[in-house]
């Protein structure tokens, strides 16, 4: 039995603040003290893939700078219109990869559930910022097509909950879905990569703490965060709650010109994770998907980065420098 969570007509308070939050540019822009045309906006751009972003991560914005590190995650510039070579819609082959609808089978022993597209916040860099999430959707039908997949396959044993970001989905929904996926009697681990706990902290509450911490799995959850300054007190309260439940915690890393493609913002950033308990991961070079140019950086860049991480930094502090490649039996290291 899950305890019990409260009924769906309550709208919790982590919700209210996704409503509130910022989709207007010029809105956000007027909120850091910077002039409408403070950036170069991209109307394309913002139609293809609007702008959104919590308050509360605005928060943690520098006023004045239109080259704060986290308002270059968010805002829509006019750089994300120019087609680039190499830069495609499908950048890490997630249809090929697809045997039932929102369903990723790439690794051994791993599953990946696409569980929807919405998230907190829309990164420009995201690889899926073009992926038909309303043609790829594993809910249709309560699931029963990807709990069928899984079940039928007796070599997996971790699940992956994915998006979009899975932590967007009500615990009414999550709860009744985890403890689905603890009835397959192969599965050992779930695995939930989310970065809810970084730009909402307060989707962190009673609720979710509850059926996270009673399933039969183990809970994994990978946390999205790119830099130091992501890291405030309520994300470490939100990380420490995690961590009390039983939840194991690491983090992955996207390589991002202009927001932390030094030595320094890289070094602070492992810093930080660990002081609030978490495990730094994979460090992704940029997957390449169209909108995305403007943050590459080159990999001769990446490699003497983690040359000098790996000289400043305790090992354990080190993540692993990777890139995902098409067909490829797992994230690739780059040494
Ligand atoms: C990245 C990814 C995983 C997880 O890979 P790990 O190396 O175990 O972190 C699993 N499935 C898919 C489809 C992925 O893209
Ligand atoms: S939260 Fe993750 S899935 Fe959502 S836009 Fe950002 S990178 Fe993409």
């Amino acid at each position: 039995m899950l305890p019990r969570i409260s009924p769906s007509w309550q709208t919790s308070s982590w919700q209210k603040l996704l409503a509130q939050a910022i989709s207007d540019p010029i809105e956000l822009l007027a909120m850091l003290d910077l002039a409408p045309d403070a950036l170069p906006l991209g109307q394309a751009a913002r139609r293809q893939f609007a702008l959104r972003v919590p308050r509360g991560y605005v928060a943690r914005m520098r006023k004045g700078d239109p080259d704060d590190p986290l308002l270059r995650q968010v805002f829509p510039l006019s750089d994300e219109e120019s087609l680039a070579a190499g830069f495609n819609t499908d950048p890490v082959g997630d249809l090929a990869a697809m045997p039932a609808p929102g369903v990723l089978h790439k690794y051994e022993g791993r599953v990946l559930l696409v569980t929807t597209g919405a998230c907190a916040i829309h990164c420009r860099y995201c690889f899926r910022r073009h992926f038909p999430y309303s043609d790829a959707n594993p809910a249709a039908n309560g699931w029963d097509a990807a709990l069928n997949y899984i079940a039928a396959d007796p070599t997996v044993s971790e699940i992956l909950l994915s998006g979009g970001d899975p932590l967007i989905l009500t615990d009414q929904r999550l709860a009744p879905l985890a403890q689905r996926l603890s009835a397959i009697p192969h599965l050992k681990r779930l695995r939930i990569h989310t970065r809810l706990p970084i730009v909402l902290p307060e989707r962190v509450d009673d609720a979710l703490l509850a059926w996270l911490g009673s399933i039969r799995l183990k809970p994994v959850i990978v946390i999205h965060a790119n830099h130091a300054n992501e890291i405030d007190g309520p994300v470490r309260d939100a990380l420490s709650r995690l961590a009390q439940a039983g939840v194991v915690l690491f983090n992955q890393t996207v390589l991002l010109r202009g927001v932390n493609d030094s030595a320094t913002a890289l070094t602070d950033l492992s810093v930080a994770l660990f002081e609030a308990g978490v495990t730094p991961y994979y460090l992704h070079l940029l997957d390449k998907v169209q909108g995305a140019a403007h943050f590459e950086t080159e990999i001769s860049h990446a490699r003497r980065l983690m040359e000098d991480l790996r000289n400043c930094l305790p090992g354990y502090l080190v993540p692993r420098l990777v890139h995902e490649q098409p067909g490829a039996p797992s994230k690739l290291p780059l040494l």
